[in-house]
């Protein structure tokens, strides 16, 4: 069996167990996935029926790849395994047996959103508060319920969940639950939990579609065990009850998912349910170099609750762990960048060989603005790009129609987001009316009542009323000012700010995020138009979707850390090691929290294979101000003798970034857009006229730009634009509010 020679004596050991449970609980990097792969082939090639092997995994990524090895060492036979996410495995055996549940075979399984708008309808027939019973808080309080395997009597009936549910101010939780299960059963529907419930129940209520399955899964394999939650491990316990077949990896140092419910006490349930239990330690780690190993090593030490594994390497010594400081998010973003480029070049990598690791989504803004401002490839995996994220696009919506209220697509997004009752109908009924009588949207808007009669009309005109307050204010206000008034009074904030689940934090973070980065477009001395038109301008050209990387082109991977379980590159970078962001704020109020947090850690250095990074930055914009940031005390975890402190500073990072982007123009087709400088140095006694006369052909001075023509003027709503031709540096578009000229 040739396979087995590239395994080493433990590996091989496990590969070739055969009947009876085991487990391996082993560290990163040491072949536990490896092992996997190759006990399925082997099983395969001893005679065992594809259809008969059940393999479990985290991920779809997993599972793909996970076949795609399988692929290369038996061939086409692979197809037939039983491979998957729990998800993805037992919705497809839920609707095999859907009647016997009372489902339709064909039934239809509701994403997020749709769970949230049935929520929300259930909220708003019960005449609850829709601010207290928000539809993230409330699903994530039934998800928890049924990952627990807690049906809704079993939630009515039980008198601390109850008392819980008072104390949060929101007692009808369970009548909700009640009515979501009745209204989702009726619409022969499941939600993403019910995948994993219903199929307990199945399994619990109808014994001879446990037994059909416990025949045909005569092996079952779990791959990141530690990260199960109670309703997945019985699963797995009732199936392999049978044979006993059951072979599961994992290491508790990198279990990070307590606050998705996956349960540690999996693991020793393990060893109790199985006493002929076989375990197998494997200590090698083939991934990293020595000194990756040896300083995850180090950094893991410092969690009290975790099995004693040593894991060492014979691969080389490797370089240092760099650690780069930066002033500025905005900086790491650009050193991060540089440093991709300028390795890739003079290494002959290839993008692929990178990755980028963050904590929290947010942080990807800044990466990827540098990453797109030096035409180099990206992909997020398990998540959208910065300015595809729904929250994002609201609040860009509201400043687009600020600038231009004619603007339907953005008209039709935040018209009743956040909510303030205008329905679907209505707003339809302004299209039409619209169309009907020849007239732009936005002028139907402005005398609704008389088109829609009172009711309607009167919640659209108070609409329009705030649009307008808000683009005169984005008349005498730069960018910054007007786009918080806007995040703030649109109401987005508020709307965010009471939804505490993860997800409603990410989404706040992402706001803020946005935030930052218009401030720090503000207080670029490069940017003369300070406007929001300007920043609009500005972002559209980054938005373009021209660097996102197509299927085949080599591409640098940013993610956050928790998708980054599983995987492995060359060259990792673990970006914002700050206090506060890494470890997060909210993981510091306890020892357990804080342990979760530091294993998080250790599972992204544990992903690179031989050069690592972690970034700094000593300030980052939070609403709009500027706060200085501390060094991660991760970083001080570390043993100094593996790192390597090097120090950006903004005037030598600057100049890096310009160099390589000038490097880049010459060695790529398209030049970046040339900027001219002028020469121009105003007079002291320089003095800016009224300009609201202003017209084409009249002769101007700019105190940077010097002597032009006014080629052009331009209003659109409530901002005047003029377009000028200077002498030295041709064409400008300026927004008149804000520029200063001087009529000759
Ligand atoms: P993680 O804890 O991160 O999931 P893991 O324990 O599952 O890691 P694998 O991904 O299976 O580890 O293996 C890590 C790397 O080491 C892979 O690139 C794998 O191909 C390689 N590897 C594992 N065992 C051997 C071996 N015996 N010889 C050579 N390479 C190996
Ligand atoms: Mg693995």
């Amino acid at each position: 069996m040739d396979h087995l020679s590239l395994l080493n004596e433990s590996q091989r050991q496990a590969v070739l167990h055969k009947e009876g449970a085991a487990m391996i609980i082993a560290g990163a990097g040491s072949g536990k996935t490896r092992v996997l792969t190759y006990r399925i082939a082997q099983l395969i090639d001893s005679g065992v029926d594809p259809f008969n092997i059940l393999a479990l995994t985290f991920t779809n990524k997993a599972a793909k790849e996970m076949r795609h090895r399988i692929e290369k060492v038996i061939g086409n036979n692979a197809k037939n395994i039983w491979m998957g996410t729990f998800h993805s495995v037992f919705s497809r055996i839920l609707r095999a047996e859907a009647d016997k549940l009372g489902y339709p075979k064909s039934f239809t399984i509701y994403d997020t959103d749709d769970s949230k708008t049935l929520i929300r309808n259930i909220v708003k027939e019960l005449n609850l508060d829709d601010k207290l019973y928000k539809p993230n808080v409330v699903l994530g309080r039934i998800s928890s319920a049924k990952n627990k395997l807690i049906s809704v009597r079993q939630y009515l009936n039980d008198a601390t969940i109850q008392a819980d549910d008072e104390a949060a101010m929101r007692p009808k939780i369970g009548k909700i639950y009640e009515l979501y299960q009745n209204r989702l059963f009726k619409a022969g529907s499941m939600d993403f939990d019910d995948l994993l419930f219903n199929t307990n129940v199945l399994f619990k209520e109808h014994p001879d579609a446990l037994n059909k399955y416990q025949n045909m899964f005569h092996y079952v394999m779990v791959d990141e065990y530690q990260d199960t939650n109670y309703s997945q491990y019985l699963i797995t316990r009732k199936l392999a009850a049978k044979n006993q077949n059951i072979v599961v990896v994992g290491d508790d140092a990198q279990s990070i998912y307590a606050f998705r419910g996956a349960d540690i006490q999996n693991i020793l349930n393990f060893e109790r349910d199985y006493p002929d239990l076989q375990v197998f330690k494997l200590e090698q780690n083939y991934r990293s170099t020595k000194n990756i190993v040896h300083a995850a090593n180090s950094v893991i030490k410092h969690n009290q609750a975790q099995l004693r594994k040593d894991v060492f390497t014979d691969n080389e010594e490797g370089t240092l762990i760099e650690v780069i400081k930066a002033n500025s998010d905005n900086e790491e973003g650009k050193l991060v960048a540089t440093t991709i480029f300028e390795d890739k070049m003079s290494n002959h990598l290839s993008y692929d060989d990178f990755a980028i690791l963050y904590r929290t989504n947010a942080q990807s803004r800044a990466m990827e603005e540098a990453l797109r401002r030096m035409n180099i490839k990206y992909k997020i995996i398990g998540g959208l790009s910065f300015y595809q994220r729904k929250e994002i696009k609201d609040l860009i919506a509201y400043l687009r129609l600020t600038v231009n209220p004619n603007d339907e697509q953005a008209f039709r997004r935040v018209i009743n987001y956040p909510k303030r009752g205008i329905g679907d109908t209505t707003v339809q009924k302004l299209f039409v009316t619209a169309s009907d009588i020849n007239h732009s949207v936005w002028e139907v808007v402005q005398n609704a009542t008389e088109f829609l009669g009172n009711r309607a009309g009167t919640a659209i005109e108070s609409f329009s009323v705030m649009i307008r307050d808000f683009a005169r204010i984005a008349q005498n206000s730069d960018a910054f000012e007007v786009a918080k008034h806007i995040a703030k009074h649109s109401g987005i904030v508020d709307d965010l700010y009471q939804d505490k689940t993860v997800e409603g934090l990410a989404r706040y973070e992402n706001i803020q995020e946005l935030l930052n980065g218009i401030k720090e477009y503000v207080d670029d001395p490069e940017k003369e138009d300070k406007s929001l038109d300007a920043f609009l301008q500005d972002i559209a050209l980054i938005t373009d979707a021209d660097t996102k990387a197509d299927d085949d082109g080599e591409f640098v991977t940013l993610m956050t850390i928790h998708s980054a379980k599983g995987l492995e590159f060359p060259n990792v970078f673990i970006v914002g090691m700050e206090e506060n962001l890494f470890p997060s704020q909210m993981m510091l109020n306890s020892r357990a929290d804080l342990e979760e947090e530091r294993r998080l850690f250790y599972v992204a250095i544990t992903r690179a294979e031989k050069k690592l990074y972690l970034t700094y930055a000593t300030s980052r914009y939070q609403w709009g101000n500027l706060r200085s940031c501390e060094k991660s005390r991760f970083i001080e975890e570390i043993d100094p003798k593996f790192i390597n402190f090097k120090y950006g500073d903004s005037n030598s990072a600057g100049n890096v970034f310009d160099r390589v982007l000038q490097r880049k123009s010459n060695l790529v087709a398209p030049a970046p857009r040339k900027q001219v400088a002028s020469n121009y140095t105003a007079p002291a006694d320089f003095k800016p006229s009224d300009t609201a006369n202003l017209a084409a052909g009249m002769k101007v001075e700019h105190p940077k730009f010097g002597f032009g023509v006014v080629a052009k003027m331009d209003t659109q709503g409530n901002s005047t634009k003029a377009i000028i031709n200077f002498d030295e540096v041709g064409e400008k578009t300026l927004l008149l509010s804000f520029a200063k000229l001087k009529i000759h």
